[in-house]
């Protein structure tokens, strides 16, 4: 890193129909409730900007950092299934982007710094118990493997926050590779009717997807950003829903303005892991029809890729006929990039070579014995793993998981077909079930605990959930399944 580094406000550049300048509101008595340290060093950094009063005040919006120019972007979406026109940055505010030592551009966002022009009536606040919830899981995601926004720090602001009653506030301090979602593309597409559209298009594809662009132009010379806009989105979401279905993450909003264009996860809300297993599982308090459940998630992130194409379709061809046959059969393509990656993800799971035709009907009643006999998804996993690896006798899981009968007979069928199993496929389960996962009712305690001032258990979590894949000694309290009444059944966008 250069001394003189600063922030880069390369998406400013487009105007304030994109970015309208903002800045953060003061609070009354910033604390730390995290400082990420690693993630600071990720970023390059710099260290004046580290854990100090003077940076404790710049992130809780009590100051600027130099060559910082806050700001707040536009966006709409489709939230269960209705099209808001206006939705934008109503507690969340872009300080700028940030160029880490690897090139790499991240934006650096403040969220819950205050209202903006898009708060709609909103306080622009979050209370303690989001911020924390959403720096446990969006950095135990990251530990896990999967594609997400980080969180380099949370402050409580010392000023309370009303909601159903008053909660004590905080801000987060959000890294990410940008926070451009559908719904930035839906409000120049729809909202604005295109006017701004291309703008945007040309600056996400370049921002993201420069080397496919480039790629895809040596081929065709005509390609347009918007076709490799689609089509790398279609790629990268389908990625990143593979890899929640195969840890049990269930988002709970999965609205178009929570689809970053990135890929990466974002919107910590209502967001929880599955204990135990079902198909059919929601958190979210508002989530009443269920229409972001467990196992509809890959067809809702269909939906929205749908949503995208059809904005997009303007700027894929001048001639509609063919934009819409292009368009079409990006979409189409959806389908069997996720079950490719999915079943990748479940091979490696099930310590299997490969997926055949023939596993199908032996995964599909794995997840109906878990159902039934209502078992701990994760440990589930993680005793089919110990299993491969003979190591059963040598961890805790025997305490902590009891097989029902019919798993066991199950686990007759499963190990018949692996006869050929290899130390390299037991490796691979080791990697791909965890032990621990941030669970409900620990990331629950923890916030109850933070907003009393006590972020001890914040702390030990944070440091647990980064090792997920290994064995730790205090694991019969962080790899156990909740008992009965520690089972956390609801959770709550806490806007
Ligand atoms: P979310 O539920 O976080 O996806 O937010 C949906 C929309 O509501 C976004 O436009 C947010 O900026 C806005 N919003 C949520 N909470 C607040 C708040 N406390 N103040 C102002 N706007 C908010
Ligand atoms: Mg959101």
């Amino acid at each position: 890193m250069s001394i003189s580094q600063t922030f880069e406000h390369s998406y400013g550049t487009l105007g304030t129909d994109y970015l309208t300048p903002t800045a953060p509101t003061p609070v009354s008595s910033p604390k730390w409730l995290a400082w990420n340290h690693q993630l600071a060093e990720q970023l390059g950094w710099p260290q004046h900007w580290g854990h100090n009063d003077s940076t404790l005040s710049t992130l809780a919006g009590n100051a600027q950092f130099e060559g910082s120019k806050p700001g707040a972007t536009a966006y709409a979406g489709h939230q269960f299934g209705s099209y808001n026109p206006q939705l934008g940055d109503g507690r969340a505010i872009l300080l700028g982007e940030w160029r880490r030592p690897d090139g790499q551009v991240v934006d650096i966002q403040l969220k819950g710094a205050g209202p903006t022009p898009y708060s709609r009536g909103g306080d622009g606040r979050s209370p303690v118990g989001p911020v924390v919830r959403e720096y446990l899981m969006s950095e135990a995601m990251h530990a896990l493997g999967v594609p997400t926004t980080r969180a380099l720090a949370a402050i409580a602001t010392g000023d309370p926050v009303y909601r159903q009653q008053l909660e004590p506030g905080a801000v987060l301090t959000r890294v990410a590779k940008s926070h451009l979602r559908i719904g930035t593309v839906q409000f120049f597409a729809m909202t604005r009717q295109g006017t701004g559209l291309a703008e945007l298009v040309n600056y996400v594809t370049e921002r993201h997807y420069s080397l496919a662009l480039k790629q895809a132009r040596e081929l065709e010379p005509k390609t347009t950003h918007a076709q490799v806009l689609l089509r790398e989105v279609t790629r990268t979401l389908a990625n990143l829903v593979a890899h929640w279905q195969s840890l049990g993450f269930i988002h709970g909003v999965l609205n178009t303005d929570n689809m970053l264009l990135c890929g990466e996860t974002v919107d910590y809300g209502p967001c929880a892991f599955m204990d135990t297993f079902a198909a059919g599982q929601v958190f979210s308090s508002i989530d009443t029809g269920g229409r972001y459940a467990f196992g509809n998630q890959p067809g809702i992130v269909h939906w929205n890729i749908s949503v995208l194409a059809q904005c997009l379709l303007p700027l894929i061809d001048e001639d509609q006929e063919k934009a819409l046959a292009l368009a079409q059969d990006s979409v189409d393509q959806f389908p069997a990039l996720f079950t490719d990656i999915y079943s990748a993800r479940l091979a490696a799971k099930f310590g299997l070579d490969a997926m055949r035709e023939s596993d199908h009907a032996l995964i599909e009643s794995f997840f109906s014995q878990l159902e039934k006999d209502k078992l701990d998804f994760t440990l589930a996993f993680r005793w089919l793993t110990e299993v491969a690896n003979d190591s059963l006798e040598t961890t805790i899981l025997r305490d902590l998981f009891t097989p029902s009968s019919g798993l066991l007979d199950w686990k007759t069928q499963w190990s018949n077909r692996r006869t050929q199993a290899t130390p390299a496929s037991c490796e691979l389960m080791r990697k791909a079930n965890p032990v621990v996962i941030p669970r409900n009712h620990w990331v629950a305690q923890a916030i109850s605990l933070a907003e009393a001032g006590d972020n001890e258990l914040m702390e030990s979590l944070q440091a647990r959930w980064q090792n997920p894949y290994h064995w730790q000694d205090d694991d019969e309290k962080f790899a156990a399944a909740p008992t009965g009444e520690q089972q956390v059944h609801r959770t709550y966008c806490g806007t």
